[in-house]
Order: structure tokens, then C-alpha cells, then sequence
């Protein structure tokens, strides 16, 4: 009896997990066939002058939605897209996104730059770099609209040998930044080689800064290391005036979070900043 009901167990559990990998195969297709029809669409998150709510740039974040209106978050397709090979076709059409996007803004009198992520295997790829610099030509975009954020899908151990190519970016004015820093393999051999110009402190150090002496101290350690090399530093994940006040009060000038936006259609924002762009915060009371 038992090992009956150990055979349909297995049985359950296998089909369960053909199951998943048709869902996830699937998945992968729709995925493909998106971005053929160049189907995602970006939203765009504020960055924030914190001493002043001052607008100073953009983050251009991928989504995608599907045709019956359901949305696939980033955290599930743009690791898909890695392990499918779809990631660079993907960051190239978002690229492209962002290249409109900046016309637009600074149609409406907005011009501030536009991050816009990449995914570190992809920046070993040799057209990488000649590719992105053809779309801007092509969009009429000037480096110092943009934004590269180095999103780390692997170990780096090799960065040195982009290091030449991102220089050659910073040069051109383009602002090249570390996301995530302070987790995963960012390490410090990133920046002694000065190919970047921005370290953008991890979410996961910015919410639990006002309770977690350990986070604030890595909050504090980045924010030296960003000054003793002449790096801009940005707060990511910033949600309260707490958290705000604390970064001010380490010396952090820079963020991006709820506080001030979540991300959202290029439209809306067009419509809320183009007249105004500081932003208005809640009172400590309404935040309650
Ligand atoms: P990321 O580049 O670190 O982007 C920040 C993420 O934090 C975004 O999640 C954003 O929506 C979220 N966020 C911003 N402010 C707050 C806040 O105050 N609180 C909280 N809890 N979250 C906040 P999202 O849009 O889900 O993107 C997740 C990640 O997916 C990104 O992290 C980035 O690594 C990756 N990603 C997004 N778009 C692209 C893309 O076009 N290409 C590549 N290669 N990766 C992308
Ligand atoms: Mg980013
Ligand atoms: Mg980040
Ligand atoms: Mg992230």
C-alpha cells in the first residue's frame, strides 16, 4: 500500500514538474513573440534631488504586459530572458524606448537624463557598445541624456575587460552606474578601475535603515567609498521621510522610491512634471 502511494506520489510530483517546465517553456515563447512585435513598453521612476524633491533624472524600468492584460513582473521575465538568450534583444528594444521617451520629455521642456539597465553578459558581447552608440545617433539622443546601470546577472570577475568600453562611454558624458551596490558581486575592483561614475545603494540597505545599525553602517561605507572616489551616489527603494532624513543626515544627495514616484507611463508623468518638476512629499502626518 505504502508503495503505491510512493508511485503516485512520484507520478504526482512529475507531472507537477512537466507542468512547470511547460509553463515556463510557454512562457518563454509568448516572451519571444513580444519582443518581435516589440510588445513591452517601459515606465519611467523619478530621481530625486533629496535635500530639495528637485527632479534629476529617470530610471526606465521594462514591463510586460500581455495580451489578455495580465502583467509578468520583471523579477520573472527579465531572468527568463537570460536563460532564454533573449536579454539583449530585450534591453536593445528597451534602449530604443528610452531614446523616445527622451525626445518626448524634452518636447515638453524636461531634459534630464535616462537610466536605462543592462545586463552584465550582454556588455561582453563586442557590438555592445557600437550598437548602443549607433541607437543614439540614430534617435538623435546625446550620450550625457543617458544613463547605463550595470545590473549584475553574473560573477564580474572579468569586468576589466569592458572597463576600456565604459570609459570610453564616461568620456562621451554618459553617466555609468553600479545598481545594486553593496550586494551580489558588485565588488570594489569595480570602481578602482573608475568605470563608473555612480554607485546606487541597494534597496535592501535603504529600508531597513532606520532599524538596522548593520545596514546604515553599509549605507555609510558606500557613501565613503563613493566620495573617496569622486562617485555620485543614489538611495534606491526610498519610501518614508525617515528614510530620506537618514540618508540626507549620512551625506546622501540622490534617490529614488515611492517617497516621490512609483514608476509609471511616460504620459502621466509628462503631465504631472512639465509644468512643475519638484515634488511634493507627504506631511510625517499623513504618512502616519
Ligand atoms: P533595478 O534596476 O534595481 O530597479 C529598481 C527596482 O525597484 C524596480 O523594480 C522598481 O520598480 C523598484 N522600486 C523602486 N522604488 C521602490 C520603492 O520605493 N520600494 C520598492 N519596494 N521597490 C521600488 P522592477 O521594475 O520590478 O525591476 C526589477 C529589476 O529588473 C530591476 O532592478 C532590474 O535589475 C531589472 N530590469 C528592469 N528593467 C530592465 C531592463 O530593461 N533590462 C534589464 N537587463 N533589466 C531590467
Ligand atoms: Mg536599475
Ligand atoms: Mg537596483
Ligand atoms: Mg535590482
Amino acid at each position: 500500500d505504502t508503495a503505491r502511494q510512493k508511485h503516485l506520489t512520484f507520478l504526482e510530483y512529475s507531472a507537477g514538474f512537466d507542468e512547470e517546465i511547460r509553463q515556463r517553456y510557454a512562457l518563454m515563447n509568448d516572451l519571444r513573440l513580444a519582443l518581435a512585435q516589440r510588445a513591452l513598453h517601459i515606465e519611467l521612476q523619478p530621481k530625486v534631488s533629496l535635500s530639495d524633491n528637485r527632479l534629476i533624472g529617470f530610471e526606465a524600468l521594462a514591463r510586460w504586459e500581455r495580451e489578455d492584460g495580465s502583467r509578468v513582473r520583471p523579477d520573472q521575465f527579465i531572468p527568463l530572458a537570460e536563460t532564454a538568450g533573449l536579454i539583449s534583444e530585450l534591453d536593445q528594444l528597451v534602449v530604443e524606448l528610452t531614446c523616445e521617451a527622451i525626445k518626448q520629455l524634452n518636447a515638453a521642456g524636461i531634459d534630464v537624463p535616462v537610466a536605462f539597465n543592462a545586463s552584465s553578459d550582454e556588455l561582453f558581447d563586442p557590438d555592445y557598445f557600437d550598437t548602443l552608440i549607433g541607437t543614439l545617433k540614430k534617435y538623435g539622443v546625446r550620450p550625457e541624456q543617458m544613463n547605463l546601470e550595470i545590473t549584475e546577472s553574473r560573477a564580474m570577475e572579468s569586468y576589466e575587460k569592458i572597463a576600456p568600453q565604459l570609459k570610453r562611454l564616461i568620456e562621451m558624458g554618459m553617466a555609468v552606474s553600479i545598481d545594486d551596490f553593496g550586494t551580489g558581486y558588485s565588488s570594489l575592483s569595480h570602481i578602482t578601475h573608475l568605470a563608473a561614475t555612480t554607485l546606487k545603494i541597494d534597496q535592501v540597505f535603504v529600508r531597513q535603515i532606520g532599524e538596522s545599525p548593520q545596514a546604515a553602517q553599509v549605507v555609510e561605507m558606500i557613501l565613503r567609498i563613493s566620495e573617496r572616489f569622486g562617485l555620485n551616489a543614489v538611495a534606491e527603494g526610498v519610501e518614508t521621510l525617515e528614510q530620506r532624513d537618514l540618508l540626507l543626515a549620512k551625506g546622501c544627495r540622490a534617490g529614488q522610491g515611492y517617497l516621490y514616484s512609483r514608476p509609471q507611463r511616460l504620459e502621466v508623468l509628462i503631465d504631472k512634471l512639465a509644468s512643475n518638476t519638484v515634488f511634493t512629499l507627504p506631511t510625517p502626518d499623513e504618512q502616519g
